[in-house]
């Protein structure tokens, strides 16, 4: 029985990791078919497709018995076009994954099956089914144990990502508002067994390796002495491994933990700081971690442990107005991260934020799933509430101009100098964030100037 397992083109890639070498830091692996693929039994041959290395003449390719497609939002309409190509022939296709989750029914419609949640207790269902040619049109995965999850097959992709992909830990009680994290992984906290988590980090091949994990350290007492008995296992094994990962920003109140977070080979951090004023981080949903906080002492604490910070914020807060984009750029400068992450606010499916916005008619751009593409969080979606969509995109590029101007940047590899962190990853993660901006602006210029680009406003 052959199974194919395919990450559809992201279309924030402006070309695959092929064309352009900045892509390889802008796409990781998809680390959810390599879990899938890990739970799939030996009589299946699993090949998995990521179409961000180059999408494959699948008619030329021999034909599979069951294809199953996982997506992001903004990937969905690839995910169509592929599920069509393999229906028309007769192949059965199953999805998967948070956005199959978040928009069941019009999956369904594109699909012959439907995953909802995680795949770990339901896929040798699936299988069995698919085998015996009588598929349900829908399975529910829920919130699966993940205390003997098999490791995901880190073998079956070849090394062409500028990292690997680990996960530790799902679900997050936190439910900002714009995040679809709680919505799919639930808010219990689920922490998988420290062994298996080094055994697996050791597997990975690549040097670098992003830990996906949507809070590494968690924001219980518990959470946090498990994240510190994890690294110090990924230490005492040796692992030899460069990661990032993301986190709360209370990661900077505990000296053990991020002593032992570098010396299991953390190298940086993102950081959702969301808006650098206070109306702004309530509207995310992460007042209670920031209020009263000393938020450069903060950052400075994980930067003496030689741990970069990337700092994330959001631009079309119902609270943002006219000259937001200066702010961030001001305050992030303050807080003394290394590079800044901006996304538009952007209503997923699923979301509290979603929800809100469909009711006040607010979702500008909602012609799907062709619109999906644009959800990417580097489009402007949305009807703003003190901001047009040109007044929006100037933001956006006031922002980035100015944080990730030359003089700036240079300004912050110096820095790095006095601080024991790595001023070349500094530099050379300055200047991809920037590269990458500048791709974003072309996109955005584009999609202003085009007749669907406005439907707003
Ligand atoms: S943004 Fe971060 S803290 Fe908030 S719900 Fe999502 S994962 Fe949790």
């Amino acid at each position: 029985m052959r199974l194919y397992l395919i990450n559809p083109a992201n279309p924030l890639l402006i070309g695959s990791i092929k064309e352009s070498r900045w892509n390889r830091y802008r796409v990781w692996k998809p680390l959810s078919l390599m879990v899938v693929a890990g739970l799939t039994p030996p009589e299946w041959e699993v090949t998995i497709v990521d179409e961000n290395l180059g999408v494959p003449d699948y008619r030329a390719l021999p034909r599979p018995d069951l294809v199953g497609i996982t997506a992001f939002t903004s990937q969905a309409g690839r995910a169509y076009e592929v599920a069509a190509c393999f229906r028309r022939i007769g192949v059965p296709v199953v999805m998967g994954g948070i956005h199959a989750t978040m928009c069941l029914e019009e999956a369904a419609r594109h699909t012959d099956s439907v995953v909802t949640g995680e795949a770990e207790d339901i896929w040798p269902r699936v299988l069995n089914d698919a085998r015996e040619r009588r598929l349900n049109a829908r399975y529910d995965g829920g919130h699966a144990e993940i205390v003997s999850v098999a490791p995901a097959r880190h073998d079956l992709l070849p090394d062409r990502y500028g990292f690997g992909a680990i996960q530790t830990t799902r679900g997050c009680p936190m439910n900002c508002n714009f995040c679809s994290v709680t919505a799919f992984n639930g808010a219990h906290y689920r922490q998988r067994p420290i062994a298996d988590v080094v055994r697996e980090f050791q597997a990975i091949r690549e040097k670098r390796v992003l830990v996906v994990d949507d809070n590494i350290i968690g924001t219980r007492p518990e959470h946090i002495a498990r994240a510190k008995e994890l690294f110090r296992a990924i230490a005492r094994a040796k692992v030899d491994k460069g990661w990032v990962s993301q986190a709360t920003i209370n990661f900077a109140d505990d000296d053990e933990l991020l002593s032992l977070a570098a010396r299991a080979g953390c190298r940086g951090v993102f950081i959702g700081f969301e808006s650098p004023t206070p109306a702004g981080v309530l509207e995310g949903g992460k007042f209670a971690l920031m209020r009263g906080r000393d938020i450069r002492a903060s950052v400075r604490r994980i930067q003496r442990h030689g741990i970069m910070v990337a700092g994330s914020f959001i631009i079309g807060l119902d609270t943002d107005e006219t000259g937001i984009g200066r702010r961030i750029a001001a305050a992030a400068g303050q807080y003394g991260v290394d590079t800044i992450n901006v996304g538009f606010l952007t209503p997923l499916p699923g979301t509290r934020l979603w929800k809100q916005m469909k009711a006040e008619g607010r979702i500008a751009l909602d012609k799907f799933p062709e619109d999906w593409k644009y959800y990417t969080l580097t489009f402007p979606v949305a009807r703003y509430k003190h901001l047009t969509l040109d007044g929006v995109i100037e933001e956006m590029m006031a922002c980035t101009r100015s944080f990730y101007s030359l003089p700036r940047i240079f300004g912050r590899v110096c820095a790095n100098f006095r601080h024991p962190r790595a001023p070349m990853v500094s530099l050379v993660g300055n200047l991809s964030y920037r590269k990458n901006y500048r791709l974003d602006i072309a996109a955005l210029a584009e999609f202003r100037n085009q007749p669907g680009g406005r439907r707003d406003q």
